[in-house]
């Protein structure tokens, strides 16, 4: 090789050695070759692994294309094929013989050249030129320790983006383990796991299904169109680590806990397969994720059971006393209004003598279920103790109030309890009401309520009593 040409090499492999993005490589590396050839494209491609598929980096040059159709697709495929045996190509249409000299000169219209990486083929690099032209044994040369250097790029490149790819794996892992540590709450555990395999999985959409009874709700996002998908998880059983349909574009991942499934993940595309790496992310995350819904399911029902009384569904006495120490702090706070309701069945004692304990706990019931359906969404009703109920109304004056309590005494004493198929029992209620005043600890508020429930009992039942402060 000549001067001109070392130098022309030295001038690649800088260029090389500083490129960071392969893409921009072709269009920077056209000028270098300009003065000796007159090139009409410049492409590489690599082979990726995951889609078992033939990619290419760069596509050049006139006219400019951005991808390839499939029959000059299958060429290039077939070109990397014939790559792995020989040492170049010199025509695209594959089937006509090469024009090779004695003298180790060669006719080309198109030069490809392999990159290799450890006696594999992992792609190759194409030339294109303008014109037929004759290319001798140091032109090749050049080419040859031209791809050479640009293969180490190339396969650089691929390896640091493998790297890069398992490192968000293990940091999706990591995350997915701090949250199991820290979160319980479903709501906010399930839209964090599609996020996460979202940002993983880029080119599918992610879907997330609870399984109630034996239907599947999506959970997460907020809709899911596809026919597809759903009839994929139907055919979801125990057994299955996942499924997909048969062209690989979308796949279905079981939650399980205690050999059940709970729900499952779904990674949809009408264009791109799953990559075995993205299954085996997938799987993993979905294994992780099942444990981390158990215990938010686990959790929640402990919740539950804790705070809320079993028979009627409300707040029990414990949380009561929570949440109006809460309110009652909230109230001082913001200085603003808080009153509470005391209700108790009027002869309770009668139900349970005359029909037993178990039309007894019915009436109870159905009281709550009454008194629910009547207030407002941040209305705080407990079950304070046998049949009396307590209401905290927030930012609620004695006013309001007042109307509010007499809508449910008269809600309760329109309610037709059947209890035999001819047999309608009639409930009352009488009701306290107080608001809390500025000198009151939070106890005050409901002692107060309970002393007017205790006028409404005096003074007849099924009716309302405001408390009254003394001294006022
Ligand atoms: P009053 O109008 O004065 O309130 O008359 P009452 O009969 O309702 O009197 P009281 O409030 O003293 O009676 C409450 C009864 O409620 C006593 C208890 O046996 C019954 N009770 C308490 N908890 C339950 C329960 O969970 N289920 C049933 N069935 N009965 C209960
Ligand atoms: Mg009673
Ligand atoms: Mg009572």
């Amino acid at each position: 090789m000549n001067t001109n040409d070392n130098f022309m090499l030295y001038k690649i492999f800088n260029l090389i050695c500083n490129c960071d993005n392969i893409e921009n490589l072709a269009e920077d590396l056209k000028p270098i070759f300009s003065d000796k050839y007159d090139l009409s494209e410049i492409n590489i491609l690599y082979y990726d692994e995951n889609i078992k598929k033939l990619k290419t980096v760069i596509k050049n040059f006139e006219p400019a294309q951005d991808y390839y159709s499939k029959e000059k697709m299958d060429i290039l495929n077939n070109i990397f094929n014939k790559l792995n045996l020989s040492n170049f190509v010199i025509n695209d249409d594959i089937d006509l013989p090469d024009d090779i000299f004695d003298n180790g000169s060669v006719i080309a219209k198109s030069l490809n050249l392999p990159l290799k990486y450890e006696n594999k083929t992992v792609g190759f690099l194409r030339l294109k030129f303008r014109n037929k032209i004759e290319l001798k044994q140091e032109d090749l040369k050049l080419f040859e320790i031209f791809s050479f250097n640009l293969s180490l790029k190339v396969i650089n490149i691929i390896l640091s983006k493998q790297i890069q790819v398992n490192s968000d794996f293990y940091k999706s892992m990591k995350d997915i383990a701090k949250i199991i540590e820290t979160q319980y709450d479903f709501q906010y555990i399930i839209p964090l796991i599609g996020e996460m395999i979202d940002k993983f999985v880029m080119n599918h959409l992610i879907y997330i299904f609870i399984k109630n009874e034996n239907s599947y709700n999506l959970y997460w996002p907020s809709a899911c169109w596809n026919k597809k998908v759903y009839e994929l998880i139907e055919q979801l059983s125990n057994e299955d680590e996942y499924i997909t349909t048969e062209d690989k574009k979308t796949g279905a991942f079981p939650l399980i806990s205690e050999g059940e499934i709970i729900g499952c993940i779904v990674a949809h595309s009408t264009i791109d397969k799953l990559t075995d790496e993205e299954i085996h992310y997938i799987v993993e995350l979905t294994k992780q994720s099942s444990i981390t819904i158990e215990r938010a399911n686990t959790y929640s029902e402990i919740l539950q059971n804790a705070t809320m009384d079993a028979l009627t569904g409300l707040n029990n006495r414990r949380q009561f006393e929570i949440r109006l120490s809460e309110q009652y702090s909230i109230a001082n706070r913001q200085d603003t209004p808080l009153c509470a309701i005391m209700t108790d069945i009027d002869f309770f004692k009668k139900f349970n003598d005359t029909y037993g304990h178990a039309i007894g706990d019915l009436v109870l019931k159905q009281t709550a279920s009454v008194i629910k359906n009547e207030l407002r969404e941040y209305d705080i009703p407990s079950r304070y103790g046998g049949e009396e109920f307590c209401i905290l109304l927030p930012q609620t004056n004695i006013e309001e109030a007042k109307i509010v309590a007499e809508r449910l005494r008269s809600a309760v004493e329109n309610m037709e309890l059947e209890i035999e198929s001819d047999k309608t029992i009639h409930v009352t209620i009488s009701v306290g009401l107080a608001q809390l005043d500025i000198k009151d600890i939070a106890e005050d508020l409901y002692m107060k309520a309970d002393k007017a429930l205790y006028d409404a009992k005096e003074s007849g039942r099924n009716k309302v009593v405001v408390y009254k402060n003394k001294g006022r």
